[in-house]
C-alpha cells in the first residue's frame, strides 16, 4: 500500500480540512473536547491509500483493502468519547480490529496503554509499521483472533470491538476489569447492528445499554 507520508501536507490534508471535519463532527453530537482535538491533529490521510486521501477528511468509511474498512470519524469518535465517559477512567484498553490503525493512534494519544489486535496478516504488519513511523509508542499490536482476546495482558479497563460480532465473545467479557467497560457493535451482517456498552458490575454480573445503529464489517473466527 502506498502512502503519503508527508505530515503536514497541504491543500486535502491541510489543519483547515481536519478542523472542519471537526466541525462536522460537533454537528452530529459529538461533545468530548479531548476526543474532538486528538481528531484534528491526527493525520487520517496517512491510514488510507494514496488514492483515496482526498476523501480522508470526508466523514466516511473508506476502504482499507482485504474487505475491510477505517471507520467512519464520527463512529470513531463516538465509540471513543463512550470509553472515555466509563466511570472507570480507562488506563489500559484493547481494540479488537486494528485495521488502519487509525482508531489505536485516536486512543493511544488519550490512554496510557493500548493493546490492539488484527487477524489479517497485512493489515497487521501495515498498521504496526505505521504506529510506528508516527511516533505511537504506547501502542502493542497482536496478529491473533481477537475473539479470544488477549489474555496475558488482561484484565483492561475498557474494550473496544470495531468489527460487529453477532454475539458478544464471552473471553472479552472475561477480560474486563471490574467497573470497565466494553463498547461493541452486536448484530448480524447485512441486518441492523447495535453499539451496546456493557459494564462489569461483578464477577458475573453486567449491565447492557444499546447506544445507537451502526454498520460494521463482520466479527471474523480463526485464521483468513
Ligand atoms: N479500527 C479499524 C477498523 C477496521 S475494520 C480502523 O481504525 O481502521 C475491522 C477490522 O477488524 C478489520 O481489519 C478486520 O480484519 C478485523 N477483524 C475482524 N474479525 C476479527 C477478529 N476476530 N480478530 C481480530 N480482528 C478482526
Amino acid at each position: 500500500m502506498r502512502r503519503k507520508l508527508d505530515i503536514e501536507g497541504i491543500g486535502m490534508t491541510s489543519q483547515r480540512t481536519r478542523n472542519r471535519l471537526v466541525g462536522r463532527l460537533r454537528e452530529k453530537g459529538i461533545r468530548n473536547e479531548a476526543v474532538l482535538q486528538v481528531i484534528s491533529r491526527t493525520p487520517r490521510h496517512l491510514f488510507v491509500d494514496e488514492a483515496l486521501a482526498s476523501r480522508s477528511y470526508e466523514d466516511t468509511a473508506l476502504p482499507i483493502g482485504h474487505g475491510q474498512t477505517i471507520s467512519q470519524p464520527y463512529i470513531v469518535a463516538r465509540m471513543t468519547e463512550l470509553l472515555l465517559e466509563s466511570a472507570l477512567p480507562p488506563r489500559k484498553v484493547l481494540e479488537v480490529g486494528t485495521g488502519s490503525g487509525y482508531q489505536a493512534a485516536i486512543l493511544s494519544s488519550l490512554v496510557e496503554k493500548v493493546y490492539t489486535v488484527e487477524r489479517i496478516e497485512p493489515l497487521f504488519r501495515a498498521a504496526c509499521e505505521l504506529l510506528y513511523a508516527l511516533g505511537y509508542r504506547n501502542v502493542s499490536a497482536y496478529l491473533s483472533d481477537g475473539s479470544w482476546g488477549i489474555v496475558r495482558e488482561a484484565p483492561y479497563d475498557a474494550i473496544i470491538v470495531t468489527a460487529a460480532p453477532e454475539t458478544v465473545p464471552p473471553a472479552l467479557l472475561e477480560q474486563l476489569a471490574m467497573g470497565g467497560r466494553l463498547i461493541v457493535p452486536v448484530g448480524k451482517q447485512g441486518e441492523v447492528q447495535v453499539l451496546q456498552v456493557i459494564t462489569r458490575q461483578g464477577e458475573t454480573s453486567y449491565t447492557i445499554l444499546d447506544h445507537e445503529y451502526v454498520q460494521f464489517v463482520p466479527m471474523v473466527s480463526g485464521k483468513p
